[in-house]
């Protein structure tokens, strides 16, 4: 069983990396399922192809719905292709219902771009806790980039929860925001701008360009203040017209110089930490599951609880001999 996996993985992977669009899909669908078989062969995939990632630019943009997420990518994607770059879409959106489709299910959103045989679009894996769904999605860029994509494009929808996930996962984290004034900026949590690399004001056209201005400079104003005069890059403020597809032209100079101020050394160095990151994380969800998993631990933990409500032992104490209820075999 488990060298199937291995040589079906192999075989997989070597289609992949050939170019092949069909075995593209297949292994996105492998890495994005959770059923146990899979999971094994997706492991070893995403082993055999990992020689063949880390050179594609990875870019998150994040912003509100109504934003104009999928018409700026429809209009940032067709620009990519237009400057000989090979983008990939895809998504992070764990709110996504397994029936209700995804924020990019609708592949309508991208017209233009989902027709053209050079980019590839993917929807957000859909269910599962947001931990579950960021780790396919990581999985399914470094397919992608493995597959010769070259610029990946990674939405999520910023209502507070996906962005850190996201913003884990990229180079460049970039919010997109329509144009607001005022008491309507607080809408935005400052954790989220926190996060962003650069800030891109969409919809500066017509009626809404005076608007479009004003958010702008009060963005740039707000960054000033949450960012570290010394750090080597300081977010700009853009502003584009996704519509009328102006301005894409400047928004990859930014995610080019944002590159360079970096350095290689720089995007090594976050791309470890990242990794880092994502390594606990992973471990954690794995010792939840398995905990989960062990029925006959329950009882403990339940009793550890009511002990700890009632004062008799400590968390660290608690926690400890969970730990060690986990590791003891056949327990
Ligand atoms: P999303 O929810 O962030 O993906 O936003 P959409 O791309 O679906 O856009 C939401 C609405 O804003 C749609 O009606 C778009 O036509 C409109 N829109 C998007 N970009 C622009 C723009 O640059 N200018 C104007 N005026 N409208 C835009």
């Amino acid at each position: 069983m488990a060298a199937d996996a291995k040589s079906d993985a192999a075989l997989l992977a070597g289609q992949v990396r050939g170019g092949d669009r069909r075995a593209l899909a297949r292994a996105i669908t492998l890495v994005e399922s959770t059923r146990a078989d899979h999971r094994e062969t997706a492991e070893h995939l995403v082993a055999a192809l990992l020689p063949d990632t880390g050179r594609a630019i990875r870019v998150g943009i994040s912003g509100p719905p109504g934003a104009g997420k999928s018409t700026f990518i429809e209009a940032f994607g067709l620009h990519l292709l237009e400057a000989g770059r090979k983008p990939a879409v895809l998504a992070v959106d764990p709110s996504s219902p397994v029936s209700g489709g995804s924020i990019l299910g609708d592949k309508t959103r991208m017209e233009y771009l989902s027709r053209d045989e050079r980019a590839f679009i993917r929807p957000s894996p859909s269910g599962g806790t947001l931990g579950g769904v960021a780790r396919r999605t990581r999985e399914a860029a470094l397919v992608c980039e493995a597959a010769g994509f070259d610029t990946l494009l990674i939405e999520t929808v910023g209502v507070g929860q996906s962005e850190t996930a996201v913003a884990e996962m990229v180079d460049l984290f970039m919010l997109l925001l329509p144009p607001a004034g005022g008491d309507e900026l607080q809408g935005i949590k400052k954790g989220i701008v926190e996060l962003a690399d650069l800030v891109v004001i969409n919809k500066d056209d017509g009626d809404l360009a005076p608007a479009a201005g004003r958010t702008a400079a009060e963005y740039g104003a707000a960054l000033h203040m949450l960012r570290p005069a010394s750090s080597a890059w300081h977010p700009p403020v853009l502003r584009v017209s996704a519509l009328h597809r102006k301005g894409m032209e400047t928004v990859w100079g930014q995610i080019l110089a944002h590159r360079d101020a970096l350095g290689p050394a720089g995007l090594a160095a976050k791309r470890t930490g990242q990794a880092r990151a994502v390594l606990w994380r992973e471990i954690e969800e794995e010792v939840r599951g398995r905990l989960a998993a062990k029925g006959a631990l329950q009882g403990l933990l339940e009793r550890l609880e009511i002990d700890i409500s009632q004062g008799l032992i400590s968390a660290p104490q608690a926690a400890r001999r969970v730990v060690e209820a986990l590791a003891k075999p056949g327990s």
